[in-house]
């Protein structure tokens, strides 16, 4: 197993939501990964951190996928 599955977000060995450093809950953080970061394209591409990464920027430590704002308010808040 070498977590390289093809559904997996690509950021995933660095993302400290993937990586357990973001939640204190295990599960709330499997559910997250279940619908973000381990849904394939589908799913990494509503996620806010992946979003902003792609667009060119380095995630907050702290940015949930779920974040409310809009990417572009992410971005002038940064
Ligand atoms: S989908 Fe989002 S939260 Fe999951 S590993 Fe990728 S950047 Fe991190």
């Amino acid at each position: 197993m070498t977590g390289d599955n093809l559904n997996y977000c690509p950021k995933h060995k660095t993302c400290p939501l993937f990586q357990g450093e973001m939640l204190a809950s295990k599960k709330a953080q499997e559910i997250y990964m279940r619908i973000y970061c381990t849904a394939g394209e589908k799913g990494r591409n509503r996620c806010k951190r992946f979003m902003l990464v792609k667009a060119g920027y380095s995630s907050p430590d702290d940015l949930m996928p779920n974040d409310e704002r809009t990417l572009e308010q992410i971005i002038k808040e940064l």
